[in-house]
């Protein structure tokens, strides 16, 4: 995960803001579940700015950073917009964070792997869906009036910088938490790790392409060639950046490659 900066006004596409009042209203008129509900399967209108929230990412997800070949993009909602889950459970007497549906700073651009439910090989369930549990329910907030600062999310947020910072990375390719056990840091990157399965089927260009460089620094060395390959890797554009960096920092002890990092 590699914090995204969220493109606020004036770089927000000047359509969207009529969309975005027109919606409102709609929205408005609907004081009930079922009529939000309906009012949102018709006017799903987020999609509208998925290129907008890819071209902010260099067209990969915000969560895993796999670009689409991972799996088609969605446009999430990071404070879901009909129903919260917490570990699988409807929360009860909580509608979902409706009035966020149309907030251009509550969308993630995800892939469908981290967003849609399914369950791996050991009936394990990952992907994002509804799920928002927040580290104490006492501080949730469930009506427009209610204070989001107040809450602490437990999924970790691409938008945060300080949240991309708590996840780690093996040279397996495997994402870890970097805190210690037992802190709520460890608990957060943790869940995050499990419920959008990053480590689930890690992708094997992943895991090639370290190889690649592992070799190159290790038998080629301080060659310009090997240089730009590896600037190439930790560059923002490229996918899994976040992983590569943590690689190549495994050469630290390299005058030359501590230059790149
Ligand atoms: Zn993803």
């Amino acid at each position: 995960m590699r914090f995204v900066q969220i493109p606020l006004p004036p770089h927000l596409p000047k359509r969207w803001l009529t969309i975005y009042a027109a919606r409102s209203a709609g929205l408005s008129a609907c004081p009930t579940h079922d009529l939000r509900s309906t009012y949102f399967k018709k006017h799903s209108s987020w999609g509208r700015l998925k290129m907008w929230l890819a071209q902010a990412s260099q067209y990969r997800c915000w969560y895993c950073e796999a670009k689409s070949d991972r799996a088609p993009f969605d446009v999430d909602h990071f404070r879901p917009k009909l129903g919260v889950t917490v570990d699988g459970a409807v929360l009860l007497g909580h509608d979902g964070y409706y009035w966020l549906a149309y907030e251009w700073w509550n969308f993630r651009l995800s892939c469908q792997r981290c967003n849609r439910p399914e369950k791996d090989s050991s009936g394990v369930l990952h992907g994002k869906a509804n799920e928002f549990p927040v580290r104490d329910e006492a501080h949730r907030c469930a009506l427009p009036a209610a204070v989001l600062a107040a809450e602490e999310p437990m999924l970790l947020d691409p938008c945060v910088q300080a949240d991309c910072e708590l996840l780690a990375h093996g040279i397996d390719g495997e994402v870890k938490p970097l805190a210690s056990e037992g802190t709520w840091d460890n608990q957060r990157a943790r869940y995050t790790i499990d419920r959008l399965g990053l480590n689930w089927n890690t992708p094997e260009t992943k895991k090639n392409s370290w190889r690649l460089l592992d070799d190159l620094i290790r038998l080629a060395g301080h060659q310009p060639a090997v240089v730009a390959h590896l600037q190439e890797h930790l560059s923002t554009d490229h996918e899994y950046s976040s992983f590569f960096r943590s690689a190549i920092g495994t050469h630290r002890d390299k005058a030359w490659v501590e230059a790149l990092l």
